[in-house]
C-alpha cells in the first residue's frame, strides 16, 4: 500500500490510521483540505474486501468533500472517515466510542456526519465522546414533519432549486409547468424532488428497483412507471439521476432525449470526460456536487445554530452558483464540471497552507 505515491493521494494534508484493539475498530480518516475551515464529511462504515479498497475510497471520497463545500460557500475543508466493518454486524456501542476518540485526538480539524452504513443514532452515540460531529439536529421536510438529522430534505430542495435554474438557463422556462422530468431512483432525495415537481406542474417519468415507491408516485404524484433501463431513452426535457453513481457513460449518454441532467446523485459522471460527451451531444449538465450540497449545507448549519430559514436561503444560493458556472462554460467553451472544479480550487487553493495553521 503506497500512501504519498498514491494515485488518489492529491496532496491530502492528514490521514490518520485508527485502530482499538478492544472495540475492534479499524478506520481511515482523511483529511484532504482545511484551508477554508475545518474538513467535514461523513463517517463510511462498509465490509472493504481490501484495506487498499478502504484507502482508495477514503481518499477520493474526502477530496470531492473539499469542492462540494467549497462551492457550497461553506467556511469548511474537505475529510471523511471509513470504518472497515459490516454495519449490519459489526456495530456496537464501544466501536462508536473509539472511533469518536480517534476523531477527538485531531482537535477539530476534522468534523463527522452520517454516511452510507451509519444512521444517526450511531452519531448520537459517537456525541456523547466527541462534540466534532454534525447530522443529528431535528429537521423539518416539505410537509413539515419532523425527523432527527436527516439532510435528505434539504438535499431534495437543493436539487429543486438547482433543476429550475438549469431549466430557466436552458430551456427558458420561467416555470415548469408541462416540463418534463425522468427520475431514476425515489429514495429519500428522488421522491421529496419528486413531489416538488409534481407541486410546481412538472409530468414525471419514474424508476425504482423498489415497486412500492414507484406504485407510490403513480398514486401521489400522477407520475408514469418506467422499467430502470428504460429511463435514459425517454422524450423528456430533464433526466434527474437520484440513485446510482456513474449512470452518465458511453453506454447511456447515446441514449438520452433529455437536454438538461439535474439529479442527486453522487459521482455521476464515469469519468470526467464524460462531461465534454454532454456538452458536444448538447447536453447542459448541473455538476453533481454543486446540485446535491442541500445536504452538507444543512449538517454544516448545525455548528451555528440551525434556523430552518437560514438554511433554506443558503441552499438556494445553489442556483446562483449553477448559473455562474453555465454563464463561464458557456464563455469558455467548457464543460460544466471542469468549470465548477476550477472555480472550487480557485477558493481552496488561493492561498498556500499556513504555518500558524499548521500548528494551530
Ligand atoms: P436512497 O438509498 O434513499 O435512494 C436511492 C433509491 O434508488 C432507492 O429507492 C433505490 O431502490 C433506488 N435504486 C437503486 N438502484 C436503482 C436502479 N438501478 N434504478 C433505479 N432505482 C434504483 O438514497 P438517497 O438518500 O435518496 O440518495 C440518492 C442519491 O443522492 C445517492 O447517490 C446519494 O449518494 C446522493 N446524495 C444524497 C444526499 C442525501 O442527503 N440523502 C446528499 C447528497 C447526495
Amino acid at each position: 500500500m503506497s500512501i504519498f505515491s498514491h494515485h488518489e493521494y492529491d496532496q491530502h494534508e492528514n490521514v490518520l490510521f485508527c485502530h482499538d484493539p478492544i472495540s475492534g475498530l479499524k478506520a481511515i480518516i482523511a483529511i484532504h483540505n482545511t484551508e477554508l475551515g475545518p474538513a467535514l464529511g461523513g463517517c463510511r462504515m462498509w465490509p472493504y474486501a481490501t484495506d487498499d479498497d478502504a484507502l482508495y475510497d477514503v481518499l477520493r471520497l474526502s477530496r470531492g468533500m473539499t469542492y462540494k463545500s467549497a462551492l457550497a460557500g461553506l467556511p469548511l475543508g474537505g475529510g471523511k472517515s471509513v470504518i472497515i466493518g459490516d454495519p449490519h454486524q459489526d456495530k456496537s456501542p464501544d466501536l462508536f466510542m473509539a472511533m469518536a476518540e480517534f476523531i477527538n485526538r485531531l482537535g477539530g480539524c476534522y468534523i463527522s456526519a452520517e454516511d452510507a452504513g451509519t444512521s444517526v443514532e450511531d452519531l448520537k452515540i459517537m456525541a456523547q465522546t466527541t462534540s466534532h460531529v454534525v447530522g443529528i439536529a431535528p429537521k423539518k421536510d416539505l410537509q413539515g414533519n419532523i425527523k432527527s438529522g436527516d439532510p435528505s430534505p434539504m438535499t431534495a430542495y437543493g436539487v429543486y432549486v438547482g433543476l429550475s435554474t438549469s431549466a430557466r438557463y436552458y430551456l427558458d422556462r420561467s416555470d415548469l409547468e408541462g416540463l418534463r422530468v425522468a427520475i431514476q431512483g425515489l429514495g429519500h432525495v428522488g421522491y421529496r424532488l419528486a413531489e416538488y415537481l409534481h407541486k410546481a406542474g412538472a409530468k414525471l417519468w419514474v424508476t425504482d428497483i423498489q415497486s412500492e415507491q414507484v406504485e407510490r408516485a403513480q398514486d401521489e404524484l400522477n407520475a408514469i412507471a418506467v422499467e430502470p433501463d428504460a429511463i435514459y431513452s425517454q422524450t423528456v426535457d430533464v433526466f434527474a439521476p437520484c440513485a446510482l453513481g456513474a449512470v452518465l457513460n458511453d453506454r447511456t449518454i447515446p441514449l438520452l432525449k433529455a437536454s438538461v441532467i439535474a439529479g442527486a446523485a453522487n459521482n455521476q459522471l464515469q469519468d470526467e470526460l464524460h462531461g465534454d460527451k454532454l456538452r458536444h451531444h448538447g447536453i447542459l449538465y448541473a455538476p453533481d456536487y454543486v446540485i446535491n450540497a442541500g445536504g452538507i449545507i444543512d449538517v454544516a448549519h448545525e455548528r451555528t445554530g440551525y434556523d430552518h430559514l437560514q438554511v433554506k436561503q443558503h441552499v438556494e444560493g445553489i442556483g446562483d452558483t449553477l448559473l455562474e458556472i453555465f454563464q463561464r462554460a458557456d464563455s469558455e467553451q467548457a464543460s460544466t464540471n471542469s468549470v465548477a472544479n476550477q472555480m472550487a480550487e480557485e477558493r481552496f487553493r488561493s492561498c498556500p497552507i499556513k504555518p500558524q495553521k499548521l500548528a494551530s
